[in-house]
């Protein structure tokens, strides 16, 4: 049955209309090959019985003709959102068992609109990290490999299940979030498309929350005209979250096969990076020819402020981690560990919940909204927020229409590779995608080619506010003049 699992969805889509099989078929396989791909550790709780009954439900729909937009879609959940009655644990011990009574407002949104959920996805905790190592549950496995080796390589992160299974094709697409680059480096890495949506776009209603002004929803999946299926669906305003923004949501599938003709695409000099791999370089130079060969013009900009992103979103992201990771205290969620009084309750459940990258960023995060050093850390960060919003804000006002960069300054390393290195050296993965947090704007992240080591490299689409549409037809060039890039069974 690995075939069915082959297909796209908008290929799967055209079958179950046409009743060649039914979503439960479909559902089947995936099941049989996500329990084939056990050893990928891309899912870190299964939900057989649930999708056998939605996916029967919505058979029942599309014999009836109402069939909704992902009918029948064999969805995989990343594990950062909150499911009806099914374990959400953003992959930390301090969650233990936690099964949220409600749904998160995007995978409620899927839901209506006919996706079935597989499982829930493996994360990096609490969706901090760039690797997927930080997981309580261990790490999962890219389904590529280095040409003629074996060495298990990272899914990227912190949505690496998500990454993984998209494509090991043991889901057919997969919800993520990104507060830093964590939907965007991890498409990368699997040669799978990832959209990190505008600020605003998804809501974030149910959604575990890392630091709220980064954070956004967006989709994993096989191709740029499955991402802007699922975006469809993803996106859209809720008033149980104050940021979503109350907009039109358009259909982002016409936008893909949309002619760049005359579309000005700018190339910023600052993400020129020291130490970039020259194969990184030729694709990226070859993303903007294969562009202008389809009528866009490519203009070099300037994004003056880029090389104080890194350093501004590691002081925003954990001041606004730490405040949020408050709440986890041994009361109200989870795992609890007792102590002589409360304070040493507190203590003793934080300290045997939280794993050491997560205790970091407490620290740090608490450190810099100290009172002593709120201003000298919390406050210069955010002024320099405010100036890498206004490089974008700069660009765009002359004229540009997209930004393309690539997407990761390399491609998928080994599990373990960066036990030794620094924090600061895994904070170096998120150089060409954090920029696009601090500026709450969309981004997207497609394949463009395979490393010398036949793994996957990707390039990444900046857009204005609102704009995914113009990122879906960019990257959909892109994706035609390139291919899709499949990893080979071997797991
Ligand atoms: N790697 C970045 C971090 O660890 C981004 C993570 C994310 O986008 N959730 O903060």
């Amino acid at each position: 049955m690995t075939e069915l699992c082959d297909l796209t969805f908008a290929e799967a889509r055209k079958a179950l209309a046409a009743k060649e099989f039914s979503a439960v078929e479909l559902n089947k396989a995936y099941l049989e090959a996500m329990e084939a791909a056990r050893g990928l550790n891309a899912y870190v709780l299964e939900t057989p019985e649930i999708a056998l009954e939605r996916a029967a439900e919505s058979d029942a729909r599309i014999a009836r003709g109402e069939a909704g937009a992902l009918e029948g879609l064999p969805l995989g959940v990343k594990d950062l959102y909150c499911t009806e009655g099914v374990r959400t644990t953003a992959c930390s011990k301090i969650l233990g068992d936690f099964t949220p009574p409600y749904e998160s407002h995007v995978t409620s949104l899927m839901r209506s609109a006919g996706a079935v959920m597989l499982g829930k996805l493996n994360n990096d905790e609490f969706a901090m990290g760039s690797s997927n190592e930080t997981s309580a549950f261990g790490t999962p496995v890219n389904p590529w490999r280095r040409k003629g080796s074996d060495a298990k390589l990272v899914a990227g992160g912190s949505s690496g299940g998500s990454s993984a299974a998209v494509a090991a094709r043991i889901c057919l697409g997969a919800t993520a979030t990104d507060t830093g680059g964590s939907i965007r480096q991890p498409a990368a890495f699997t040669g799978t498309v990832g959209v990190k949506p505008t600020y605003g776009r998804c809501s974030r209603w149910g959604i575990v929350a890392f630091a709220s002004s980064l954070d956004q929803a967006g989709p994993i999946a096989r191709d740029v005209r499955d991402a802007a299926i699922l975006m469809g669906s993803m996106a859209g305003y809720d008033k149980r979250d104050s940021t979503s923004v109350d907009t039109p949501v358009p259909d982002y599938e016409a936008a893909v096969g949309r002619s760049v003709k005359g579309l000005r695409i700018g190339v910023p000099k600052e993400y020129r990076v020291d130490g970039m791999p020259a194969e990184i370089e030729k694709l990226w130079s070859q993303g903007a020819e294969q562009l202008k060969a389809a009528g866009a013009e490519i203009v070099e900009v300037s994004l003056p402020h880029t090389k104080y992103a890194l350093p501004a979103y590691y002081i925003v992201a954990p001041a606004e981690a730490s405040s949020n990771l408050a709440r986890y205290d041994g009361v109200r969620y989870g795992a609890r560990v007792a102590g002589r009084d409360i304070t040493e309750m507190y203590e003793n459940t934080r300290a045997a919940g939280f794993g050491s990258e997560v205790r970091r960023r407490i620290m740090i995060g608490a450190y810099v909204l100290s009172a002593g050093y709120y201003d000298a850390y919390y406050v210069r960060a955010q002024k320099v927020r405010t100036l890498i919003k206004q490089d974008f804000e700069t660009v765009f006002a002359a004229g540009v229409d997209a930004i393309l960069t690539p997407a990761t300054p390399s491609a998928a390393f080994g599990v373990g590779e960066m036990a030794n290195a620094s924090p600061v050296e895994m904070y170096l993965n998120d150089v060409f995608t954090v920029t696009v947090n601090m500026a709450g704007l969309p981004g997207v992240s497609v394949p463009a080619g395979l490393s010398a080591e036949g793994l996957p490299l990707a390039l990444q689409l900046i857009g204005r506010p609102f704009d995914e549409e113009t990122l879906f037809a960019t990257a959909a060039v892109i994706e035609d003049a390139n291919g899709r890039f499949t990893a080979d069974r071997w797991w």
